[in-house]
């Protein structure tokens, strides 16, 4: 019952939300009468959902699990180290070794085996693998980057996964930027920071995940920078990531920016069709569901190119298969995916696209809506005119409304246009690259 109120709130929640609260918890099902037994990471992740979201998922529990008393409740732990059921042993509970209680907050779900090989990961998935391999040795540190939902938290916990399968019982220690801020602030509060410093002294791997967080926050960088320090100086293995080249992140001290140039930064590419196609099936495979392959190649065309709303696609198409008692065929996947794919491109707007392609070429809006034909004009217009059609669900008529009132047979030349030269022209690739993830970030 738990994946299936898990995707119920994914689709109600932001995605921060549900990422930074929900995602991290872990469901053990052996509880009796349709019952649930949360395990949160840390006390944190604990009061924050039991405070904001229990109530929520007791509902959803009932309605999925069909048992109308079904009860949730959420402790700290993890189903690896849950206690196992007592046998009146073990008077003094705490009297397992140190190393037990280390935890790494590794989600075991994601691992190299299911995380599918493209063009555009096959970079940070090998320097990933090497790694994890040679923690320590083969790059320290590695920095994955690129823009949310491509693979990076994947990728991270699928080094720790196999640092740990290699070398049981080595200490990997994965954090959300958030948690080390967190975690300070109140080790600040509580004037314990020798112990928050301490802590990180006895892990073998330190994974943070989206360091442009930390942008802004001076008091937070400076902690960060030691620790690093440290780790770095004890051979100890650092991964990071960042929603984009940490050069670029306004507000990250400039000490901790060539740190990072210190080890080796690849980044994450959105995923090309095929790609896409093949994530949503493996995805499928995993979950025991049948994805016909047109489905997927219908998923994969209508959703962009973040792979996380491409899963949220098809949890949605699943939720909606299972309620409705009906196979995912072409039809039904067309049916239910249209309010999905409608909400993506109602959010671009051809106001929108004009604005960051004349920001882009350093073009007033007004130009490109003009009459005029010069190239340096004229190229942008098509290009805009192009993202138009593709990024929004408006006509070839209503786009040229929109461009200054131009007829639709003139969109629709420009789209064949771009089109063809995007897989001549190297530069208009990486213009139109570029454009396409600003608008769909
Ligand atoms: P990021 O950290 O870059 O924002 P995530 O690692 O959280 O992205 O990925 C979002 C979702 O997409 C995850 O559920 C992840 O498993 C999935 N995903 C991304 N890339 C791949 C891939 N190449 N193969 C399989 N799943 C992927
Ligand atoms: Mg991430």
């Amino acid at each position: 019952a738990w994946p299936l109120c898990l995707s119920h709130l994914e689709s109600e929640l932001p995605p921060e939300e549900f990422i930074t609260w929900l995602k991290p918890l872990q469901a053990n099902a052996s509880e009796s009468g349709g019952d649930l037994l949360l395990y949160a990471p840390n006390a944190f992740v604990m009061d924050m959902v039991r405070a904001r979201y229990l109530a929520r998922i007791i509902e959803l529990l009932r309605l999925v699990s069909g048992h109308e008393a079904a009860a949730a409740r959420i402790e700290v732990g993890s189903l690896a180290r849950a206690p196992a059921p007592a046998r009146g042993a073990r008077a003094k509970g705490r009297a397992a070794a140190p190393e037990e209680d280390f935890v790494t907050q590794l989600d075991h779900a994601y691992t190299f085996d299911n995380f599918v090989e493209g063009r555009s990961n096959q970079i940070a998935r090998s320097a990933a693998w090497q790694v994890a391999q040679n923690p320590g040795q083969a790059y320290n540190p590695l920095l994955l980057y690129g823009t949310t939902g491509l693979g990076k938290t994947h990728l991270m916990h699928a080094a720790g996964n196999l640092m740990r399968a290699n070398r049981p019982g080595m200490k990997v220690l994965y954090l959300r930027s958030e948690q080390f801020f967190s975690a300070m602030m109140k080790a600040l509060n509580e004037k314990s920071m020798d112990q928050f410093k301490r802590q990180f002294q006895r892990v073998d791997a330190l994974l943070l995940d989206d360091i442009q967080f930390f942008a802004g926050k001076d008091r937070t960088q400076e902690e960060f920078f030691h620790t690093f320090n440290a780790l770095f100086d004890g051979k100890q293995q650092i991964i990071l990531t960042c929603d984009r080249y940490p050069r670029e992140v306004e507000g990250l001290e400039a000490r901790l920016k060539s740190r990072l140039a210190w080890g080796l930064s690849v980044s994450i590419e959105p995923p090309d069709f095929e790609t896409r196609a093949a994530i949503l099936l493996s995805k499928a495979r995993a979950r025991g569901v049948e994805l016909p392959d047109e489905v997927a190649y219908l998923i994969a065309k209508n959703i962009g190119t973040n792979v996380r709303d491409l899963e949220g696609a098809l949890n949605t198409l699943v939720a909606r298969a299972h309620f409705a008692g009906e196979p995912i065929t072409t039809a039904f996947a067309q049916e239910a995916l249209r309010d999905v794919v409608r909400v993506h491109k109602q959010a671009i707007s051809i106001g929108n696209i004009q604005k960051v392609v004349a920001d882009y070429y350093q073009l007033r809006v007004a130009d490109l809506l003009s009459k005029r034909r010069t190239r340096t004009l004229a190229r942008p217009r098509q290009i805009a005119m192009t993202l138009a059609k593709e990024l929004t669900s408006h006509s070839l008529p209503e786009i040229g409304d929109g461009f200054g009132g131009r007829d639709h047979t003139t969109v629709l030349h420009a789209c064949r246009q771009i089109r063809k030269l995007l897989d001549t022209d190297g530069v208009l690739r990486e213009d139109w690259d570029k454009l396409f993830r600003k608008l769909t970030e």
